[in-house]
C-alpha cells in the first residue's frame, strides 16, 4: 500500500472495504495491527512532538478521518477522495466481528457511557461476543492488562482520547492477545447517543466541521488547525 505524507505524516489512502479485508486476514495471520485516525489538528500538532508523529507513522493503518486530509490530497495529486472516520471504521469492524465471532472489548468513557454504549450495538448486532469492557478511569492497569488477556480478545476499542490511547496501545499492546487495536476518542459517547453525530447532508458534502462548529463553537481552537494545514500543504514545495 502506497501510503500519501502531508508535513511528515502519513496516510492511508485505502476504503473502508479495503481495510476491513486486510485486517481480516491479518486476524487470520495472527498479526497484530493498529488503526490511528488523522486530521489536520494531530498533524499540526505533530510538527513539534516528534512522539506523537512516531505514534502515528507507527500504526498499521493511519484512516483520514477529516475532510482537510481530503483537500490536501487533492491539491497535492494524491488519491484519497473519501473520509474514513473512526466512528464508521468502528462499525464496520463491530459488523465484522458480530460475522466473524471475533471477541470485542472495549476500553474508555465513563462507565455508564461505555455499558450504554454497549447495550446499543448489542442491539443493532445481536451476535457480537463482547468479550468485556473497563471504563477510562480505572486505576489499577496490571487488573486491566489480565482482565482483557482473560477475556481472550480479538479487536479492542479504546476510548481515552488522543494522543491518551494511541500512547496506551503501545505501551501495552506486546502484552495482550489482541490482534486489531483502535483509537476511536469520542466514539463510545456517539454509540451512548450523548453525542449526536452531524446529519447526513452535512456529513456528505463534507460539512461536518461546519455543523459540529456551529453547536459547539468552543471548537473554533481545535478547527483552527484546518486552514493552518490547507496552508502549509499548499506553501510547500
Ligand atoms: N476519557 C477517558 N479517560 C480519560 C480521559 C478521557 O475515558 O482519562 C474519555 C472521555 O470520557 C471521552 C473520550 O475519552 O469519552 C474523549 O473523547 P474526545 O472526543 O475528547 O476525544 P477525541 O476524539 O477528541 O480525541
Amino acid at each position: 500500500m502506497n501510503k500519501e505524507t502531508y508535513m511528515g505524516v502519513d496516510v492511508s489512502p485505502l476504503s473502508y472495504e479495503e481495510i476491513t479485508k486486510e485486517l481480516n486476514q491479518r486476524i487470520q495471520d495472527n498479526q497484530q495491527s493498529t488503526i490511528i485516525a488523522v486530521n489536520p489538528e494531530k498533524i499540526i500538532a505533530s510538527q513539534n512532538d516528534e512522539t506523537l508523529r512516531d505514534l502515528i507513522n507507527g500504526s498499521t493503518y493511519q484512516i483520514p478521518d477529516g475532510v482537510g486530509v481530503l483537500l490536501a490530497s487533492r491539491l497535492k495529486g494524491g488519491e484519497i477522495r473519501s473520509r474514513v472516520t473512526g466512528v464508521d471504521m468502528m462499525d464496520r469492524l463491530l459488523q465484522m466481528a458480530a460475522e466473524e465471532g471475533y471477541r470485542v472489548f472495549f476500553y474508555g468513557a465513563k462507565e455508564e457511557v461505555v455499558s450504554k454504549a454497549i447495550s446499543n450495538i448489542q442491539e443493532t448486532y445481536p451476535s457480537i461476543q463482547v468479550a468485556g469492557y473497563e471504563n477510562g478511569y480505572v486505576q489499577d492497569q496490571e487488573a486491566l492488562i489480565q482482565k482483557i488477556n482473560d477475556a481472550k480478545a480479538d479487536i479492542m476499542f479504546v476510548a481515552l482520547g488522543s494522543p491518551k490511547q494511541e500512547q496506551w496501545i503501545r505501551a501495552n499492546k506486546e502484552r495482550l492477545p489482541v490482534k486489531v487495536f483502535q483509537g476511536v476518542g469520542g466514539s463510545f459517547d456517539v454509540y451512548a447517543g450523548h453525542v449526536k453525530r452531524a446529519p447526513a447532508p452535512f456529513r456528505k458534502v463534507g460539512m461536518e466541521w461546519f455543523y459540529r462548529l456551529a453547536t459547539d463553537p468552543k471548537r473554533i481552537k481545535r478547527q483552527m488547525a484546518l486552514p493552518k494545514f490547507l496552508f502549509r500543504v499548499i506553501t510547500k514545495k
